[in-house]
């Protein structure tokens, strides 16, 4: 299932699985916003596309 998530900075995320979402979260919110996401942190942000 494709999942989403929309980032409060305004950038949107795709990914085609949990492990994508959250790869892709993790990278962002690492990259972009110097947090730490978990798994479930970032699976609880995302909703089916
Ligand atoms: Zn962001």
């Amino acid at each position: 299932m494709v999942k989403k998530v929309d980032c409060e900075c305004g950038v949107s995320l795709v990914g085609e699985n949990d492990d994508e979402i959250f790869d892709k979260v993790k990278e962002h919110a690492g990259a972009v916003h110097g947090m730490e996401v978990t798994r479930e942190q970032a699976l609880a942000m995302a909703k089916p596309a």
